[in-house]
């Protein structure tokens, strides 16, 4: 694959084709982006070797598609007709059901994969992109079965070569499940942030006293909200059954407190603490 074509050239897609390069840097990346100034930021960081634009599809090997799931669901159908027959196309998107059915019945669906790697920051734009972002994470693959076998192929290398672990689900079951992985600490993140910045208006240095463990949590809360907004739209039964859900449980948190039954408190914490079983290995 000589000509890869990135459209959407922030933290992901720059990281992608970061990687890519330094795999095989004979390749040329061609960038496609909403604004020139990032297509001229990307150039400068060497992110991308070319400016180009959707009519220059036809030249492509690969084209990974890598801005927001709004935007992929309706941009997938028209960079299908503008690809060569012999193209493959990736999507990165945060979600999988909207975007798989937005090119169910292309006639070019066997060029498309449909992809989500597990992989990120709460960073945004080219200069966020950095190396082996990822290297040992997961790539979930979504209805593998609907690509051309041979570019099956040549994906499942190149993805490989720069160091992700393949994983198979339908796109049903990767937004159920990714709701609850991501999707939920991404709400819970930002209301966490709002919670304290509201109570911080009245009482000004209590950012003083915020240590690594607040750092840490509302770290999701510098995510950006125009990639976030449309996943949350896209997956909004399965965020609010998992909203619903982690409401509950506060809601219980928050009863026994006021009946002072910190022994029930110290079970819910020390069930929990089961969870370091759970990520030994994640980082
Ligand atoms: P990002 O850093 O904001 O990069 C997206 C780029 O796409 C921006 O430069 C944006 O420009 C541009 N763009 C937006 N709409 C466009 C359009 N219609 N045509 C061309 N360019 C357009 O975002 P990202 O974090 O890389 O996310 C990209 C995709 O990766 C999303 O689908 C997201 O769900 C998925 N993803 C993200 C993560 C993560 O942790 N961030 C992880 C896995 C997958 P403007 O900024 O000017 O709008």
């Amino acid at each position: 694959m000589k000509n890869i074509f990135v459209i959407g050239i922030g933290l992901i897609g720059g990281s992608l084709v970061k990687d890519i390069k330094k795999q095989d840097p004979s390749v040329t990346v061609y960038g496609i982006d909403k604004k020139d100034a990032v297509l001229s930021e990307a150039l400068s960081l060497s992110l991308i070797d070319e400016k180009a634009t959707l009519d220059d599809l036809e030249n492509a090997d690969l084209v990974i598609v890598s801005i927001p799931v709004d935007a992929t669901e309706k941009l997938l159908p028209v960079i299908l007709n503008k690809v060569n027959d012999n193209a493959l196309v990736v999507d990165v998107g945060s979600t999988k059901l909207d975007i798989c059915k937005a090119v169910e019945n292309h006639e070019k669906r066997r060029n498309y994969l449909a992809m989500h790697p597990i992989a990120g920051t709460e960073f945004s734009g080219p200069s966020a992109a950095i190396n082996d972002l990822f290297v040992g994470k997961t790539n979930i693959i979504c209805e593998v079965e609907k690509t051309a076998f041979k570019l099956q192929e040549k994906a499942l290398e190149l993805f490989r070569n720069i160091g992700m672990r393949m994983c198979y689900m339908n796109p049903e079951a990767h937004d159920k499940h990714i709701a609850y992985v991501s999707h939920l600490s991404h709400i819970s993140s930002f209301m966490l942030g709002k919670t304290v910045i509201e109570k911080e208006k009245n009482e000004r240095d209590i950012f003083d006293m915020a240590g690594s463990g607040f750092a840490s949590t509302v770290r999701l809360a510098k995510s950006s909200p125009a990639m976030w907004t449309p996943i949350f739209k896209q997956n909004k039964a399965n965020v609010i059954e998992t909203l619903e859900e982690y409401i509950a449980n506060l809601t219980q948190f928050k009863e026994l407190m006021k009946q002072d039954n910190f022994e029930a408190i110290y079970n819910e914490m020390e069930n929990t603490n089961y969870i370091k079983d759970i990520l030994k290995g994640i980082n």
